[in-house]
């Protein structure tokens, strides 16, 4: 008879949602991370995420995000803690691009308040974004930020709380099949139990050897900045969240200021790089491109830089997640390579891993996210 239900092997933004749905259903889960979640080594740390709904992905994203965005309003009356603060997003480019027309595509099958702003429209409406003439907004209300750190921290206390045992800084070296379940060894043992889920993120090759994942971790920077000028208009109720296509498929993102800066982003173009080995500084050169495209688009947030930080993403080629269970080894569940933009999902996904990690079909359609298309490759 194994020791848990479950070993969950990475307690970031799925492992620790994993965590705290298995234990709410009565669950023996043994939760192990190599350092002590929230922390800024993986990919959920940065203070902030954007959780929006017409998703330029795929439509089939949008029912997830809808039951995320269920779960999120349920973990904050179980807490008592403000996770997600709804401002509003707008999705600017080209109309013929991929984030405007995939955006209005997903809003239009599922049918999702939405509206088009012309770029007239855009800058009446929110005077600190400037677009190109040619541009035009997908605006959807429902957009708004997550807050990842606490939400990993309220996900694992609530879990802890419940009866999940989890051991911090102490990783998974590797793990082995047994009749009924696994082995786990980490530096300070062996564990066994029924299933494992494997939500170590970036790590992923490391306990998947077997499989030879087509992964890539991409180093990526975020940047707050103080603005130079309209202080109030980069306030949450002046400013939504947005994301930009300023160049055919190139995308920069930001957020309102919440007291720390106007944080702002490139999404991808990042250097390829490992886990271990981030490159954890921010040259001038990096900061100068990103000024540049806040000088295009939204001059006034070109003032002073407050703070950078580093952060991973882990891409699949096609950029949708991994969701399945191992190929060979049933008893093992995957759950992570997000490719930028899982976050908003976690607590979607996490209920979804539950539910398979006790052998239930979730109702959602999830063959995006097989590994059976890597080997069709
Ligand atoms: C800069 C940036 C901006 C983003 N913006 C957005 C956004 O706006 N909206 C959005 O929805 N998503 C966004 N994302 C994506 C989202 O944050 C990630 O998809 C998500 O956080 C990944 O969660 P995870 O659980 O897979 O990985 P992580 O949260 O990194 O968790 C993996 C965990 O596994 C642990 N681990 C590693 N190896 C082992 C081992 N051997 N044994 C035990 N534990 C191990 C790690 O310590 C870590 O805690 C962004 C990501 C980044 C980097």
């Amino acid at each position: 008879m194994p020791e848990y239900d479950v070993i969950v092997a990475g307690l970031g933004a799925m492992g620790s949602a994993t965590t705290y749905h298995l234990t709410r259903n009565g669950r023996r889960v043994l939760g192990l991370d190599r350092f002590q979640p929230p922390h800024q080594f993986g990919s959920s740390h940065g203070l902030t995420r954007i959780i929006r709904e017409a998703y330029f992905e795929h439509p089939l994203y949008v029912p997830l995000v809808q039951r995320a965005y269920e779960l999120w309003g349920d973990l904050e009356k179980k807490s008592g803690r403000q996770l997600l603060l709804q401002t509003g997003g707008v999705m600017v480019g080209p109309p013929e691009g991929m984030l405007v027309s995939g955006s209005k595509r997903s809003a239009e099958e599922h049918k999702l308040a939405h509206q088009i702003l012309s770029a007239a429209e855009l800058r009446q409406r929110f005077p600190v974004f400037q677009p190109a003439d040619n541009m035009v907004a997908v605006w959807e209300p429902r957009a708004g930020i997550l807050f990842p750190e606490l939400a990993v921290q309220t996900h694992l206390e609530l879990a802890a709380k419940s009866g999940a045992a989890l051991r911090f800084n102490e990783p998974v070296l590797r793990w082995e099949p047994m009749p009924d379940g696994v082995r786990v060894f980490t530096a300070a043992g062996a564990y066994t139990a029924g299933r494992l889920l494997l939500s170590i993120g970036a790590w992923l090759s490391t306990l998947t050897p077997d499989l030879n994942l087509p992964l890539r971790v991409e180093r990526q920077v975020l940047y707050w900045f103080e603005p130079r000028a309209h202080l109030e208009l980069f306030q949450p109720r002046n400013c939504p969240v947005y994301l930009w296509e300023n160049a055919p498929n190139q995308f920069f993102y930001g957020f309102p200021d919440l007291g720390d800066g106007v944080k702002v982003a490139v999404h991808h173009q990042g250097e390829t790089t490992h886990p271990d080995s981030v490159r954890r500084e921010v040259d001038d050169g990096e900061t100068e491109a990103m000024r540049e495209l806040l000088r295009r688009f939204l001059p006034t947030a070109d003032g002073p830089l407050k703070s950078t930080v580093v952060c991973i993403y882990t891409n699949t080629p096609d950029e949708h997640f991994i969701l399945d269970r191992h190929p060979v080894h049933q008893q093992v569940l995957i759950a992570s390579p997000c490719s930028g933009h899982g976050f908003k999902f976690s607590a979607a996904i996490g209920e979804i891993a539950a539910t398979l990690l006790q052998d239930k079909s979730p109702p959602f359609d999830l063959s995006l996210f097989e590994l059976q298309r890597f080997r069709e490759r």
